[in-house]
């Protein structure tokens, strides 16, 4: 089971390399229409020609949020192939379900978006078309105001249009700042970042789960991924009832009630053998488990330290 977080982190890994060329491909495009409109021999002559020239920026933020929806996609469908491959070669013996079933795709699909909403890589890049179209816009309106109050000549409000609007430079717009120019290393604690990060651990740890479930196995323990956070030290190691159904077990949700799996959180799940930890298993029988509905975020944080310590 060391095996899990390695394949995790590759999978992270690969996931954020697809999703770097999406947006350097994106941000390519959209450099292009704002140099085609700043070369415009109209600029400073036509409001249509820029608005038109707006609108085609406009659209090239809506071609990049059908991209990310894509690569939500693929790397779903990615992930739940790898985990339960990998889930299945450790059980370490013939699967009773021959392959993965194409019916949990949209299950999981399911668990990432927002039915009927639009998705989250959707409202991060419409976030971007918004601001990005304002401060174009801005930009263009600031040079008509000062043209107007200095005297410039047509020509000069169109030169000091262009200039600006080249200004913008290989980096893109201001929404583009969390990535650098060359599209290779981004902040990392940008919101794609987060997300490429936290659906990928969920995906890896719904399809162990359900891959355990549909094998018969139900014991798992909870492995930190990553740098050490708070919230699952805390719980590094306790093993919890992936089906909820032993009831001497903690759930995984109320692994969750304990700030397990926050956002960002690569932590994942090691498949417990009953035979071979039956004294680890003893072990945390030992600590009772908090019971009943009122059970706060610390009291399930400070039994599960009980366990790790
Ligand atoms: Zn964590």
């Amino acid at each position: 089971m060391e095996q899990a977080l390695p394949l995790l982190n590759t999978q992270v890994r690969h996931t954020r390399l697809t999703l770097l060329r999406v947006l350097a491909e994106a941000r390519t495009r959209i450099m292009e229409v704002i140099r085609r409109l700043a070369r415009h021999p109209s600029l400073a002559f036509s409001g249509n020609v820029r608005e038109s020239g707006l609108a085609q920026v406009g659209s090239e933020y809506l071609r990049l949020g059908r991209a990310l929806d894509e690569w939500i996609i693929d790397l779903v469908k990615g992930t739940t192939k790898a985990i339960y491959n990998d889930t299945i070669k450790k059980l370490d013996r013939p699967p009773k379900l021959t392959e993965f079933s194409q019916r949990h795709l949209e299950d999981y699909m399911r668990i990432v978006s927002e039915p009927n909403g639009p998705s989250l890589a959707g409202v991060f890049s419409e976030n971007m078309r918004r601001r990005d179209i304002a401060s174009l816009r801005r930009t263009l309106i600031d040079v008509q105001r000062l043209g107007a109050a200095s005297g410039m000549t047509r020509k000069q409000i169109q030169r000091e249009m262009r200039r600006r609007l080249l200004g913008t430079g290989e980096a893109g717009p201001t929404s583009w700042r969390f990535i650098d120019s060359a599209g290779r290393e981004w902040h990392p604690d940008n919101y794609l970042n987060m997300l490429n990060r936290t659906t990928q651990a969920t995906i890896a740890r719904e399809t162990m789960i359900d891959t355990m479930i549909a094998e018969g196995f139900d014991l798992a323990s909870i492995q930190n991924g990553g740098n050490p956070c708070p919230f699952c030290s805390s719980w590094q190691g306790v093993i919890v009832s992936v089906s909820g159904k032993d009831p001497r077990l903690p759930t995984v949700a109320d692994a969750k009630r304990a700030g397990v799996w926050h956002s960002n959180c690569v932590c994942t799940l090691e498949i417990v053998d009953t035979l071979i930890h039956a004294e680890k298993i003893a072990n945390q029988l030992k600590v009772r488990l908090p019971r009943g509905t009122d059970v706060s975020r610390e009291q399930w944080r400070a039994w599960g330290l009980k366990i790790a310590a």
